[in-house]
C-alpha cells in the first residue's frame, strides 16, 4: 500500500536525517515521537518518608529510629551542598507487573544509593544518556511481593561538584536539590529496543557521512522503521517488523582485518576534587554498585578499576559489596589495574613516593585478590615522568596506559601504540586510547575516531576503548551496553569486543610491527601552573618524604640494634604502613597538584598533620631505643641519614656548631676545624659582601645578588670567577600577571612571561643579621604585589659551596605569580632539571614548537644551567616549577589563583632556596648530594656519651645513592634497600657495607619485594654494578648486629 501512495523517495539527506533525530528527540514532538511512548505508564510513588540533612552516616544509624521520619513528596527540595538526605520509598506491587519491565525512576539531581535491608544494590546518578535515565529494574523476585519498601540515600552533589557559576568555580554551598521524580514506569520493551536501534542508525548516519554507503544505508534504514510504525499505526506487527530491519542492518558483518576494538566499561573516579575525600568513598560504592548490576544482565561486560585505595575504603565501608567485587574479579569480569595506591600524580611525587605507591598498590592486588598487575593505569595526571619506564619494570609492570596527553595545547603526540624509553634505556609497551577519552559513552562517533584518529595504523590494528560516565556518574550503564551490542560487529564500524588490558597488550605484542619509541619524559603541554599553586600542599608533601625515610632509616636501625641487645624493639610496620597511605593518598593527581576545591586542601593538611605527628612519637621511641632523646643523656649528638660523610654547621641549643657525621649514622658533636672563617664585609656603596674562602657573594640594599664569585687558589694567588651576568641582578624577585584561559589553578600560559615586573619596593633594607665564625647572615624586607610582603635572610656557613635564601613570605595576591631569577654568566642550550631517581635537559631556548612549549617546567630538589667550565645550579626544600630561558633560570614561589579553591595560597610562608656556583660539572661538583643535604638537615640529639660515632650502611662510590632502608615487610629478619645510580653513568664494583651488622644473604628484589636471585656476600658487605640511572633493590637477611660503636 506503501507503494502506491509514495511515489516519491526521499532525497534530502538532511530532512531524512532530521526526520530521525525528531522521532528519538526527548525534546520535540515527545507527544507524538517514539521518546514519548518508552513508559507504557508512570505512576508517582506516594509514600515518601525524609530524614536528615545528615553527614555521611551509616544506614544502621539512620534507621533505629524510623520516628524520625517525616513524610514529604515529590517537588520539594533538600540541601545544602554536600549534607545528605534519607529516604524511604513504599509501595504496593500490581498483580498487572508480572510480565512487564517495570523500574523505579529517582530524579534528585544529584547523586544517591538504593538499599534495601540495609544492603547497598543500586546507584542513581543525576547525568542522562541522551534523555534516558539510569532506573532501577525490579527484578523477578520483587514483583512477586505485595508490598515493596527501598531506602534511598541521597548525596546533595552531582558527579562533577558544585562548582558555581562555572564547573571549576569555588561551590555554590546552598544548593537545594529536588525531587523531580520518584516514579513508577512500565516499560514498552520492544519501543525501547527499537529506540535504540533508531539511536544507533542515527549516529551512524551522521558519523560516517553523505559518501559512505553503510551510512547513507543506515538513514534509509531508519526512515523506514518510522514509516513502518506510523504507517501501521504501532502496531505489534509494525513492532516486529522495525526490529528486523535494524537486525538485518546490524548483522551485515565486517572483515577480519577491519581494526579491532579492545572495549572496556570504566568509572575515572578521582580521590577527591571538586568534592572531599569522605564523598569520594561513596561515590566508589554507588558506582561500583551499579556495574555489578549490569553485570547480571549482560554477561560478556568487564569493568576495569584501578585504584588500590578506593578498593580499600569499600572494603571498609561496605563490606558486602566487597565480597561481590571479589567474585566479579575471580571471574575476571571486575578487573583490577594499574598496581598503584591511588592514580598519582605523574610529575612531583619523589622516585621512593612513586615506588611506594606501587608497593602498596599491587600489596593490596596480591592480598585481596591474587592478582599482580602487569599495567600501569594513568590516564589523568598533568605529565610524566621520564624515570617512569623504570619505576614501572621495578614493580611487576610491562605496559602502560594514559591519555591525556591528547590535551596538549600546542603539540599533537604523534603515537597512540608505541614503545616508551625512560632515562635509563628501560621500555614500556604504552598505549593512548584514541578515542582520548577515558569516559565514552559507547557511540559510533567515538568508535569512528578510535579508527581514524589512531596514529599508528599499519603498525598496529588494535585499540582501546574505555566507556562509562566518571566521577559519580554511574559508570558505564544498560544504554551504553545495548548500543554495544547493535556495533560490536557491523560493517562499517570497527569490530568491537568486550576486553581486558591483557588480552589488547597481549594482541599488541604479537601483532605488531615497527612500533615507534618515544625517548624521555612525556610532558603535558597543559597545566603547568600545577606544579606551583597550593605550596603548602607541595611543601608538606617533601616534608613528608624526607621525614618518611629518616623514620624508616632510624627505626630499622633500632631494629638491628635491638636484636643485639635484646631491648624489644619492635618495627612499627603497621603504623609505618598506616601513615604511608595517608600520605600517598594526598599525592593524587588532583590534591598534590593543588587543583582542588578548599575542603579537599583543608582534609589535605590534616592528614600531613597526622602523618607528622604519628611520625614524631614512632621516631622518639626508634631513637629512644638507639639510646637516643631527652631522657638519655647530656651529649648532643648529630644524625646523618644520608649515605655519605659530611660536614655541616648545625644549631646545638641556640648555639652554631661545625660538625662532622658518618655515612648514615651519628656521630658525638665535637667542633671540626675549618680553613677560612665566613665573612661579611660593608661595602662603601652599601652594598653586603659574604664570603667562606670557597665563594664569594656581593648583595645591594634590595637583596639582589650582585656578584657571585667561585674562589680558587693557585700558586697563592686567589682567581675568582664571576656567575652573574654582566649588569644583571641574580635573586631577583619578579611578579607576573598569571591568567590562565580558563583552568586557573592548573594552567599558567605561555602569556604571563610577557607580564613580569621586578619586585624593588624596600621595606626594610638590607643589614647584617647574625655574624659569627661559622654563619654570617643579613636580611631585608619588600613589599610585593598590593598586599603582600617578603622577607628574607641570606645566609653563607663555613665551608659550604651554597648561598641559601630563607624567604617568609605574606602572600594576599589576586591572579599574581611570584618567581625569583637568576641571570648566569653561561652560555649554553640546555638547562638539567632533577627528577625520580636521576635527571633530564630541557632546552633553555624556543626553537621548535616543543622546546617552546616547555616554557615553565617541572624538577624536585635542584636544577642546573652549565657550561663547560662553569654551572650554578639552584637548589630548594619544597619548590618545582622552574623556567628557564637563554641563561636566566627562574624559579617559581607562589601562585594565586581563585578557582577551585578561592583562598589558595593566602596567608604566610616559609620556604628556603639555594644557589651553588661551580666550576667542574654538577656531578663531580656534589650537586646532588649537596641538594639532598638541604632536604635532610642533621637530627640533633642527645645520649648519655657513651659513643663516637656509628655507622649503620656506607656505599664506596658516591654516585650510587643509598636511596630508602627499611625493615622488609615479606621477608623476616630482613632489611630492604633500594639504591641508585645518580650521575648518568656506569659504575663497577659498588660495595654496600653495614659496618656493624652480620649479613647472612642478599637477594637482588623489585619494588614488590619478590626476590630476584641471590648476591654473593663478603663479610658484611656485597658488590654489585650499576648502569646509568638503574634503581637496585635488596634484601639483605641479618642477625645481629654486632655493636654499636
Ligand atoms: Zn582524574
Amino acid at each position: 500500500m506503501a507503494d502506491i501512495l509514495s511515489p516519491v523517495v526521499p532525497k534530502n539527506r538532511r530532512c531524512t536525517l532530521e526526520r530521525i533525530e525528531k522521532f528519538i528527540s526527548h525534546h520535540y514532538f515527545t507527544d507524538v515521537n517514539i521518546f514519548g511512548r518508552l513508559n507504557r505508564s508512570s505512576e508517582n510513588i506516594e509514600s515518601i518518608l525524609h530524614y536528615g540533612p545528615t553527614d555521611r552516616i551509616s544506614i544502621s544509624t539512620v534507621i533505629q529510629d524510623l520516628s524520625a521520619f517525616k513524610p514529604v513528596k515529590t517537588g520539594d527540595s533538600f540541601g545544602p551542598t554536600f549534607s545528605t538526605h534519607w529516604f524511604i520509598l513504599s509501595f504496593e506491587v500490581l498483580s498487572s507487573w508480572k510480565d512487564e519491565d517495570v523500574e523505579l525512576e529517582w530524579d534528585s539531581g544529584c547523586e544517591a544509593m538504593l538499599w534495601r535491608d540495609e544492603v547497598p544494590f543500586f546507584s542513581f546518578t543525576p547525568q542522562e544518556d541522551e534523555g534516558c535515565r539510569k532506573s532501577y529494574r525490579l527484578s523477578k523476585e520483587e514483583k512477586k511481593q505485595k508490598r515493596l519498601q527501598y531506602v534511598v540515600e541521597m548525596a546533595c552533589n552531582r558527579e562533577l561538584g558544585e562548582g558555581s557559576p562555572t564547573m571549576i568555580s569555588p561551590p555554590d554551598m546552598n544548593k537545594k536539590f529536588s525531587l523531580n521524580k520518584v516514579r513508577i514506569n512500565v516499560k514498552n520493551k520492544d519501543l525501547e529496543a527499537i529506540f535504540l536501534d533508531l539511536q544507533v542508525l542515527y549516529d551512524i548516519t551522521k558519523t560516517l557521512g553523505e559518501n559512505n554507503q553503510r551510512g547513507i544505508e543506515a538513514m534509509f534504514v531508519g526512515n523506514q522503521i518510522i514509516n513502518t510504525l506510523v504507517m501501521q499505526e504501532w502496531s505489534d506487527h509494525a513492532v516486529k517488523e522495525s526490529r528486523d530491519l535494524s537486525k538485518s542492518y546490524f548483522s551485515e558483518r565486517n572483515h577480519k582485518l577491519q581494526h579491532h576494538v579492545h572495549a572496556m566499561g570504566h568509572c575515572h573516579i578521582d580521590c577527591a576534587w571538586l568534592w572531599p575525600y569522605s564523598e569520594t568513598r561513596r561515590k566508589c560504592a554507588r558506582s561500583w554498585v551499579s556495574v555489578l548490576n549490569i553485570m547480571k544482565r549482560y554477561p560478556d561486560f568487564t569493568f576495569v578499576c584501578s585504584q588500590a585505595q578506593q578498593f580499600a575504603w569499600v572494603k571498609s565501608d561496605y563490606p558486602q559489596l566487597f565480597e561481590e567485587i571479589k567474585t566479579q574479579v575471580k571471574n575476571g569480569r571486575f578487573i583490577p589495574v594499574g598496581g598503584t595506591w591511588v592514580e598519582m600524580d605523574g610529575n612531583l611525587p619523589s622516585g621512593e613516593s612513586m615506588m611506594m605507591q606501587f608497593f602498596y598498590g599491587q600489596k593490596f592486588f596480591r592480598e585481596e585478590f591474587g592478582i599482580t598487575c602487569d599495567e600501569f593505569w594513568l590516564p589523568d595526571t598533568f605529565g610524566y615522568s621520564g624515570n617512569f619506564p623504570q619505576i614501572m619494570k621495578e614493580s611487576g609492570i610491562d605496559c602502560f596506559l594514559t591519555q591525556k596527553l591528547s590535551w596538549n595545547l600546542v603539540n599533537k603526540f604523534p603515537h597512540h601504540t608505541f614503545y616508551w624509553q625512560g632515562i635509563d634505556g628501560s621500555r614500556q609497551l604504552t598505549h593512548f586510547p584514541p578515542g582520548e577519552s577515558y569516559g565514552m559513552s559507547m557511540k559510533a562517533e567515538e568508535l569512528m575516531k578510535t579508527l581514524n584518529n589512531h596514529k599508528d595504523k599499519g603498525r598496529s590494528n588494535s585499540s582501546i576503548f574505555l566507556f562509562g560516565f566518571g566521577d559519580g556518574g554511574g559508570g558505564p550503564n544498560d544504554f551504553m551496553l545495548e548500543r554495544f551490542e547493535r556495533m560490536k560487529d557491523t560493517a562499517g564500524l570497527p569490530r568491537v569486543e568486550m576486553s581486558t588490558p591483557k588480552k589488547f597488550f597481549e594482541e599488541v605484542k604479537t601483532k605488531s610491527s615497527n612500533l615507534c619509541s618515544w625517548v624521555g619524559e612525556l610532558f603535558l603541554e597543559l597545566h603547568n601552573g600545577s606544579y606551583t599553586s597550593q605550596a603548602m600542599i607541595k611543601e608538606q608533601n617533601r616534608k613528608c618524604e624526607v621525614l618518611l625515610h629518616d623514620l624508616q632509616l632510624l627505626c630499622t636501625m633500632a631494629w638491628c640494634y635491638s636484636r643485639y641487645n635484646s631491648n624489644k624493639y619492635n618495627y612499627p610496620h603497621e603504623e609505618i604502613n598506616e601513615i604511608w597511605k595517608k600520605f600517598l593518598l594526598n599525592q593524587f593527581h588532583d590534591v598534590l597538584p593543588g587543583t582542588s576545591i578548599e575542603m579537599v586542601t583543608t582534609d589535605a593538611l590534616k592528614l600531613y598533620d597526622e602523618v607528622i605527628v604519628t611520625a614524631a612519637i614512632l621516631m622518639k621511641k626508634g631513637k629512644g631505643s638507639l639510646g637516643f632523646g631527652d631522657s638519655g643523656g647530656v651529649c648532643p649528638v648529630v644524625i646523618n641519614t644520608l649515605p655519605w660523610k659530611r660536614k655541616e654547621v648545625v644549631s646545638v641549643k641556640g648555639e652554631l656548631a661545625y660538625v662532622e657525621c658518618q655515612a648514615t649514622g651519628y656521630q658525638e658533636i665535637t667542633d671540626c676545624n675549618y680553613t677560612s672563617a665566613v665573612v661579611a664585609l660593608e661595602m662603601e656603596n652599601g652594598d653586603l659582601m659574604l664570603c667562606n674562602g670557597l665563594i664569594e657573594c656581593r648583595f645591594d640594599k634590595c637583596g639582589r645578588m650582585v656578584s657571585l664569585c667561585i674562589m680558587t687558589s693557585q700558586n697563592g694567588v686567589v682567581c675568582k670567577q664571576e656567575c652573574v651576568a654582566k649588569d644583571k641582578y641574580a635573586n631577583q624577585f619578579v611578579i607576573f600577571d598569571d591568567v590562565p584561559l580558563y583552568w586557573d589553578a592548573w594552567d599558567v600560559m605561555d602569556y604571563h612571561l610577557q607580564t613580569g615586573k621586578h619586585v624593588t619596593e624596600l621595606v626594610e633594607p638590607l643589614c647584617l643579621s647574625g655574624q659569627s665564625k661559622l654563619q654570617v647572615s643579613c636580611k631585608f624586607s619588600l613589599m610585593v604585589g598590593k598586599k603582600s610582603k617578603i622577607t628574607q635572610t641570606i645566609s653563607l656557613d663555613v665551608g659550604s659551596p651554597l648561598v641559601k635564601f630563607k624567604t617568609e613570605v605574606s602572600w594576599n595576591e589576586d591572579h599574581k605569580f611570584l618567581k625569583v631569577e637568576f641571570p648566569w654568566n653561561i652560555q649554553t642550550n640546555r638547562a638539567t632539571y632533577e627528577i625520580q631517581y636521576g635527571h633530564i635537559e630541557r632546552p633553555n631556548h624556543q626553537n621548535t614548537s616543543w622546546e617552546s612549549a616547555k616554557f615553565e617546567v617541572w624538577a624536585h630538589k635542584w636544577a642546573d644551567l652549565s657550561q663547560h667550565n662553569l654551572g650554578v645550579s639552584i637548589l630548594n626544600d619544597s619548590k618545582y616549577g622552574y623556567s628557564c630561558f637563554g641563561n636566566t633560570m627562574r624559579l617559581s614561589l607562589l601562585r594565586s589563583p581563585k578557582s577551585p579553591d578561592a583562598n589558595a595560597d593566602m596567608g604566610d610562608h616559609v620556604f628556603t632556596y639555594a644557589v651553588m656556583p661551580h666550576k667542574g660539572t654538577f656531578q663531580e661538583s656534589e650537586v646532588i648530594q649537596q641538594a639532598y643535604q638541604l632536604n635532610y638537615p642533621m637530627l640533633v640529639d642527645y645520649t648519655s656519651c657513651r659513643t663516637l660515632g656509628y655507622s649503620f650502611a656506607k656505599v664506596s662510590r658516591k654516585e650510587i645513592i643509598l636511596e630508602s632502608c627499611m625493615k622488609s615487610q615479606m621477608h623476616s629478619n630482613a632489611v630492604l634497600i633500594r639504591l641508585y645510580e645518580s650521575y648518568g653513568s656506569s659504575v663497577q664494583d659498588v660495595t654496600i657495607s653495614f659496618p656493624n651488622l652480620n649479613i647472612e644473604k642478599v637477594h637482588r628484589c623489585n619494588t614488590l619485594e619478590d626476590l630476584k636471585g641471590e648476591i654473593k656476600v663478603e663479610g658484611n658487605s656485597f658488590t654489585v654494578n650499576f648502569t646509568p640511572f638503574q634503581i637496585k633493590s635488596f634484601i639483605c637477611t641479618c642477625y645481629i648486629i654486632t655493636s654499636l660503636e
